[in-house]
């Protein structure tokens, strides 16, 4: 237990947001940004800490340093995740070269960012991340295309009647390409669209998560490459 995990403002009305953080100074500025937008903050400084907070308070979203004491963070994802707990998941990492590698471990991490980062983008890439999950959740009609059905209220996606588990950027990824079946988007109009800040991360991205997705969605991925441009969907893609 660190001395500094105490809430602020537990009861705020944007909800918790859960920094895990060992590093004090940073955890301080993020609560310190994070409070004044009117989140209540959670500091954890451990990972065996992070997993306890973020089973107990259910933040709307984590803040996840990836070197952490304990347990690290990827660690602490994996074991969330493995709980069927998707809370948004936005890695911190001091290395530029370990964004790869925690893509590469499909821990459903929804977004990431790069040490050093100011409070500012910090912030900014939270409010991203909790946005994208609250916009699918207003429109109530469930989309369908083929075997798939994605229902935006629960936020569950069916295949063939069969459940199958997405991240919440995977979620609103496949949503919005069935929001407008046979549109062609290109890499850095999903990019704007569905992560909401094209400048920040790279085309990549969208890759890897249409990867992710394709393999969750199996035969009855509607999602069709679109070559030099990008990606859409359509109710037989292999036409
Ligand atoms: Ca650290």
């Amino acid at each position: 237990m660190s001395s500094f995990g105490q809430s602020s403002t537990p009861e705020s009305a944007r909800g918790v947001i859960l920094v895990v953080e060992d590093e004090q100074a940073i955890a301080d500025l993020l609560r310190l940004y994070l409070s004044r937008e009117g989140f209540g903050v959670h500091v954890a400084a451990d990972g065996e800490e992070a997993l306890r907070a973020a089973r107990t308070l259910h933040p709307a979203a984590i803040v996840l340093d990836v070197g952490l004491p304990l347990i690290d963070g990827t660690e602490v994802c994996r074991q969330l995740r493995g709980e069927g707990n998707w809370t948004p998941v936005l890695f911190c990492t001091a290395r530029d070269d370990e964004v790869d590698r925690i893509l590469g471990l499909e821990l459903g991490a929804d977004d990431y960012i790069t040490k050093p980062f100011s409070p500012r983008e910090l912030v900014a890439r939270v409010k991203a991340v909790l946005r994208r999950s609250v916009i699918a959740a207003q429109n109530e009609a469930p989309l369908v295309m083929g075997q798939v059905r994605v229902d935006l209220v629960t936020r569950r996606v069916d295949v063939a009647g069969s459940p199958v588990a997405l991240t919440a950027t995977e979620f609103d990824l496949l949503a919005h390409l069935l929001s407008q079946p046979s549109r062609v988007f290109s890499r850095d109009q999903l990019l704007s669209e569905v992560w909401g800040y094209a400048a920040v991360v790279g085309t990549r991205t969208v890759d890897v998560h249409i990867a992710q997705l394709r393999a969750k969605l199996g035969d009855s991925s509607p999602i069709r490459t679109v070559r030099g441009v990008g990606y859409s969907a359509e109710p037989d893609p292999h036409e």
